[in-house]
């Protein structure tokens, strides 16, 4: 369904955006992988992923902090691959933390990573779309976008924001066949995840345990993990010519949580 389409997903080395660059090779699109990592690791990775889709893999090592190297990774696609079609903005990290002790350098990271950089990313991206009739954009915010958790004010405001760029660029891009939607997960099982189970057993006190059954799980009424193919199979089905039609819209994948 997405051969010869170039897709670009930012934060592609592992978890969420992994899952969707998987995804979207295996629909026929060619991709750049971005992220961090071990550049040997990450070679070997886009040449398994190239022989098992038979599309073309590439990395890009952009670091998203800086507006500069995210408007390269846009450039650079279209200059190697004649297009940048697909734009998943999904890089992202986090921080937990009560407020009034909220480390402002992690503050001014997560708006920059999960905030500027898509829109950096978006704008360099826009035009070309613009002018080929033809553009998605998939922004992974979060559960996060639409609602709010204690100790993750920096998170919870980007992700707003990310819903927010989403609904603006869709408007904009709605006459010239550009879709842009953003992709709430809820609890989704990816290192990011884990590693902010030790900080929220902290800033609450409790165990582990207590926190993937009383605070993680706890907001998800289906009381399981969303696997990131889950994600990977959503982004492709905003791609395909079935999703022309939704755009501006912020999708829950969150087991009810935002039924609430
Ligand atoms: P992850 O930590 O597994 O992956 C994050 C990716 O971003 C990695 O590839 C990492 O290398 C990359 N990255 C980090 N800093 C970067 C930088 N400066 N420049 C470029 N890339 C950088 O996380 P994940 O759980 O897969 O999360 C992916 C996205 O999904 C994030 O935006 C996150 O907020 C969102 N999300 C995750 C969950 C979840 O349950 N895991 C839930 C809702 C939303």
């Amino acid at each position: 369904v997405l051969a010869g389409r170039v897709a670009i997903v930012t934060g592609s080395t592992s978890g969420i955006g992994l899952g969707i660059a998987r995804k979207l090779a295996e629909a026929g699109a060619d991709v750049v992988l971005n992220g961090l990592g071990g550049r040997d690791e990450i070679e070997r990775l886009c040449g398994k992923l190239a022989g098992a889709c038979g599309t073309r893999v590439a990395y890009n090592g952009a670091n998203l902090m800086v507006p500069a190297e995210t408007r390269g990774l846009v450039e650079k696609t279209i200059a190697d691959f004649g297009s940048a079609d697909i734009l998943v903005n999904n890089a992202g990290i986090q921080h937990v933390s009560p407020v009034e002790s909220f480390p402002e350098e992690k503050w001014d990271a997560i708006l920059a990573l999960n905030l500027s950089a898509a829109f950096h990313a978006i704008k360099a991206a826009f035009g070309p779309m613009k002018a080929a009739g033809w553009g998605r954009i998939v922004n992974v915010a979060s559960a996060h976008g639409l609602v709010a958790s204690p100790f993750k004010s920096a998170y919870v405001a980007a992700k707003h924001g990310v819903v927010g760029l989403t609904k603006t660029v869709a408007l904009e891009g709605a006459e010239h066949g550009v879709t842009c939607n953003a992709i709430c997960p809820g609890y989704v099982w990816t290192p990011l995840v884990e590693n902010q189970i030790e900080d929220t057993a902290k800033a609450r006190g409790i165990t582990r345990e207590a926190v993937i059954r009383d605070v993680l799980l706890a907001a998800q009424p289906n009381k399981r993990f969303a696997e990131v193919d889950e994600l990977g199979a959503l982004a492709v089905f905003l791609c395909s010519a079935a999703g022309q039609g939704i755009t501006g819209t912020a999708l829950p994948v969150d087991g009810g949580w935002t039924a609430h």
